[in-house]
């Protein structure tokens, strides 16, 4: 795909939506993608479908418009064209059914876990982010300052701010790009990025102080059960970073952090330096991800889960 619009010219209808518990980039290019549609195709009814994001992205123009796709119930609207962004179908949640009644299907996405789900597929796994990938399918002499900021917040956010090693330099052409605009781009980083609430800082000393090295020190992990998560009043979207912070332990190739998002089910992030492809651990228990970067959810007790996913990074490791 060269050109969004090659696929979009004739719709009067557009919904767009992203993946369960969306990040920076899920809903940078979601709001990005809203913001350009509303602009260039003013006639189309434009909806965008996301569970409720997380405060700090109320910077975000229009964030107030998202859609529950949960209340729907019944009433599922057979739009014109539906926009997966960031994901496969089956992560879009409560908004699967508007996927699936869609007369077309477009799948924007850089995870190299997900093989297209669309009529019209466009998967970069090179790419830094989802955002990115919509900056380079819009028309730029469209761009404006609030499109500009969602799709910046996209690429910090999955660039961990233009530290991993997915940024290219097309990455910091775009975000260069995108800095004209004039947005107060520094304190978009630490308000979105780096600014964490109390809690939050202590819920990650917490998991810091309780992380265990393994196999010969090269692998961490961290677990916060339901009771701590129901002590400190926190939910998933307070552990943001968490992984990030247990990988940059000297000498650790491979993290992991997991919480109980169920009795005995737990949500597994993994970051790993490279030698460690993370997402084959992840898809091999029904993930997805980056090679550096990926999650899945596993059911059983803290240690089945944590001995199921040792086994795969052990097996990796003998392969080297
Ligand atoms: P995080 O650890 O930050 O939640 O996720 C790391 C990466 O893995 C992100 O790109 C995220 O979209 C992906 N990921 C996390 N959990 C899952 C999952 O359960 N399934 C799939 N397909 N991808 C996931
Ligand atoms: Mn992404």
């Amino acid at each position: 795909m060269k050109n969004i619009m090659e696929e979009l010219k004739n719709a009067g209808s557009v919904a767009i939506s992203g993946h369960i518990r969306p990040d920076g980039d899920c809903i940078g290019s979601c709001m990005g993608l809203y913001l350009y549609l509303k602009k260039v195709l003013p006639k189309a009814e434009i909806d965008v479908y996301l569970e409720k994001p997380s405060d700090i992205f109320q910077c975000i123009k229009d964030v107030e418009q998202i859609k529950d796709a949960s209340v729907l119930g019944e009433d599922i609207k057979a739009y014109d064209v539906f926009v997966a962004l960031d994901c496969s179908k089956d992560r879009l949640g409560a908004a699967q059914p508007l996927f699936e009644a869609a007369k077309k299907t477009i799948n924007i996405d850089h995870h190299i876990s997900n093989l297209g789900c669309g009529k019209v597929n466009h998967i970069v796994p090179d790419a830094s982010s989802t955002s990115e990938l919509i900056y380079d399918l819009i028309d730029k002499a469209e761009l404006d300052e609030e499109i500009a900021k969602a799709l910046y917040i996209g690429i910090i956010h999955d660039t961990g701010v233009f530290q991993y090693s997915n940024t290219s330099p097309s990455t910091l052409m775009a975000a260069a790009e995108l800095i004209r605009f004039g947005f107060d781009f520094p304190k978009l980083i630490e308000e979105t990025f780096y600014e964490k609430s109390y809690i939050q800082n202590q819920v990650l000393g917490r998991a810091l102080l309780e992380s265990i090295l393994f196999m010969n020190k090269t692998c961490i992990v961290s677990t916060i059960d339901k009771k701590v998560m129901d002590f400190y009043g926190v939910t998933s979207s307070d552990f943001d970073g968490i992984v990030n912070q247990l990988r940059y332990t000297k000498g650790v190739e491979c993290a992991i952090f997991l919480y109980e998002n169920e009795f005995q089910s737990y949500k597994v992030s993994m970051r790993s330096g490279g030698k460690i492809d993370v997402a084959k651990v992840a898809q091999y228990f029904g993930g997805g991800g980056h090679v550096r970067a990926a999650g899945c959810t596993i059911n059983g007790t803290q240690h089945d889960v944590i001995n199921n996913l040792s086994l795969q990074i052990e097996k990796q490791m003998e392969n080297k």
